[in-house]
Order: structure tokens, then C-alpha cells, then sequence
């Protein structure tokens, strides 16, 4: 039984279809799904739909994944946080199977905000975690040595996971020393990827996750086309193969850490 650690359920290529797409996440025996804010009005989607999500129940129904939220600003919207956007994030967070700030960060790739708010927004939101005491979802492009220098800055002891990880060793060496996890996507099924998989063979199996970030980046399977929550077992296919050790050993591990590191319940 896997988790996708990182998925956009509300986004609108996954709403119009949102019960096939749970129920072929139920199929592919996902436990769970986080599904993870990225403006104020997404942080908002997301605390209905997780408050509006059945809950997962033995013996009820199709046995669909318990689904669990985030509620952050996404580096690309950095521009738009104001100290009443935080106050609704923090109100927001309270909310029950909110688990998680973020995602929050830094993307110097396309840079649709100055990189200065970028780096404002993401100090705020790493102490909203922290005063929340909730982990932290980090994203990070073409930014990693910024990205870095904030987290050990301000981010020392504080749980979290750079999700869809694109570092190289030192990268993830830094990430590993703040104590964090490395999250996994899609990219690592890519045949250009091998020097991601260079790097995920020295990542201790208990500080990884797995997760789709869909509806992009779908893996090598259906490249191209959206992606899905269950495209997980993908992912995480090609991460066991990495790892050299069967799918269900890489299953129990990642859904134990995700479980662990989201305080799931
Ligand atoms: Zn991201
Ligand atoms: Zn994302």
C-alpha cells in the first residue's frame, strides 16, 4: 500500500474527474493521498476537500485512500503573501487532516515572482511550521543553494521533505543532514534521469517518500499525458529497482515514513 506524498487533487485537471480519479487510486491500493496547497484560494479548496473526503473506513466501501492536506503558497505566487494571507494559512492549518505548510520555496527556473518575495514568503511559511508545529513541504528549482542556505538558516530541527527532488549529492547530503526526507517523482522513471538515480542510491531507504506531483509529471509510462495518484506505484517501481530491493519492501518503507512524518491517523 503506497502514499502519494505530493499530489494537486484540486487542481482543475484532476477536479473535473476527481471520483474516477480516486477510484483507480483505490484500485492501485493507495493508502493515502496528500494533496497539496499552492495559492490562498487553493489552500482553501484543499481544506474543503479534505474536510469533505470520506473517511478511510475497514470494510466501507471501495476502501478509497484517506486524503490529507497542505496548505501553503507555491514559490510562483510568493508575490501574493501578505500578513493576512499567513493569518488564513495559519487559520487554515488548524483544520482537521491539515498535516502539513507548504508547498513553499524557492523556483528561480521560471521565476514568476521576484526572488525576493520568493525568499520572504518562504521564511514566513517555514515559521508558520514551526508555530504550528506541523513539517514542511519545500519546493525547490534552479534554486537549490538558495534553498539551502534559508533551511539551515531557519528551518534547524524542523520536519519536512524536499518534494520532487532535483539535486545532486551534495544536495541531498545538505537536506539529509537537516534531517529531512527526500521525496520522489516521476522524473526518476525518465531514461535521461540516471544522474538522479546516481544520487537516490545513497538515500537511506527511511528518509524517502514517493509521490506523483500530479497532474504533472507523470512517469515514463504515460510521459506526456496527466498524471494521477496512482501512477505512484511508477514511481515507485522504478525506485525499488534503484534501491535494489523488491516493491513491497519499498512500499512499507515509504508509506511508513509518510505516515510518520505527516503524523497520519
Ligand atoms: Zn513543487
Ligand atoms: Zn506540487
Amino acid at each position: 500500500m503506497l502514499i502519494d506524498s505530493h499530489a494537486h487533487l484540486t487542481d482543475r485537471k484532476l477536479t473535473a474527474d476527481l471520483r474516477g480519479v480516486l477510484d483507480r487510486a483505490a484500485e492501485a491500493e493507495l493508502e493515502a493521498i496528500i494533496t497539496v496547497g499552492a495559492d490562498p484560494a487553493d489552500s482553501r479548496a484543499v481544506a474543503r476537500l479534505v474536510a469533505e473526503a470520506p473517511r478511510r473506513q475497514a470494510g466501507a466501501g471501495a476502501d478509497r485512500p484517506a486524503i490529507f492536506g497542505t496548505v501553503g503558497v507555491h514559490p510562483h505566487d510568493a508575490k501574493v503573501v501578505t500578513d493576512e494571507v499567513l493569518a488564513e494559512l495559519a487559520e487554515l492549518a488548524r483544520g482537521e487532516r491539515i498535516v502539513a505548510i507548504g508547498e513553499t520555496g524557492l523556483d528561480f527556473y521560471r521565476d514568476l515572482s521576484p526572488r525576493d518575495r520568493q525568499e520572504v514568503a518562504f521564511v514566513q511559511q517555514i515559521h508558520l511550521a514551526r508555530e504550528l508545529a506541523l513539517p514542511l513541504v519545500v519546493h525547490s528549482r534552479d534554486a537549490h543553494g538558495r534553498t539551502l542556505e534559508i533551511l539551515e538558516r531557519e528551518a534547524v530541527g524542523l520536519p519536512g521533505v524536499m518534494h520532487c527532488f532535483s539535486g545532486d549529492q551534495g544536495v541531498a547530503n545538505r537536506v539529509l543532514d537537516l534531517g529531512m526526507h527526500i521525496g520522489i517523482a516521476g522524473p526518476v522513471s525518465y531514461p535521461s534521469a540516471d544522474g538522479l538515480r546516481q544520487v537516490l542510491r545513497h538515500v537511506p531507504l527511511d528518509r524517502l517518500l514517493v509521490e506523483t506531483d500530479c497532474p504533472y509529471l507523470a512517469p515514463q509510462q504515460y510521459r506526456g499525458k496527466r498524471n494521477e495518484p496512482a501512477y505512484v506505484m511508477y514511481v515507485a517501481e522504478a525506485v525499488a529497482q534503484v534501491k535494489k530491493i523488491s516493491f513491497d519492501e519499498l512500499a512499507r518503507a515509504t508509506t511508513q515514513n509518510a505516515r510518520e512524518l505527516f503524523g497520519l491517523a
